[in-house]
C-alpha cells in the first residue's frame, strides 16, 4: 500500500467501513508511515474531535486515536488468527478426505 492508497481509507477506517483485508494493509501502513498517521490525526481531529469538542467536553485526542487503534489492531490479530485456523481446517478436511478414500480403495 502507497501513501495514496492509505489517504482514500482514512475516512473509511474513521467511520469503521473498512474490510478486515483492508484494514490490515491500511494498519501495517500508518503505523510504519510518519505522513500518514499525521494524516490519520488531521482527519480524526476534523470528523470526530469537533464533534466532541463541540459538546463541551475535553478530549485527549492522542489518547482517543490510540484506543481506536488498538482496537483496530486487535480486531486485524484476531480475524488473522480465525483466518490462518480455516486454512487448517481446510488442510484436515482434505486429508480426512484422502485418507477416507484411501480406505475405500484398499
Ligand atoms: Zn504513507
Amino acid at each position: 500500500m502507497n501513501c495514496k492508497d492509505s489517504d482514500k481509507m482514512i475516512p473509511l477506517f474513521l467511520t469503521d467501513q473498512l474490510r478486515n483485508k483492508d484494514l490490515y494493509k491500511f494498519l501495517n501502513h500508518v503505523n510504519k508511515c510518519e505522513e500518514c498517521m499525521e494524516e490519520l490525526t488531521i482527519q480524526y481531529l476534523v470528523m470526530i474531535g469537533s464533534s466532541i469538542l463541540e459538546e463541551g467536553k475535553s478530549f485527549d485526542l492522542r489518547e482517543a486515536l490510540n484506543l481506536l487503534l488498538a482496537d483496530a489492531n486487535k480486531r486485524i490479530k484476531r480475524w488473522r488468527v480465525l483466518y490462518a485456523l480455516s486454512y487448517v481446517a481446510e488442510a484436515l478436511t482434505i486429508a480426512a478426505v484422502v485418507i477416507i478414500l484411501m480406505m475405500v480403495v484398499l
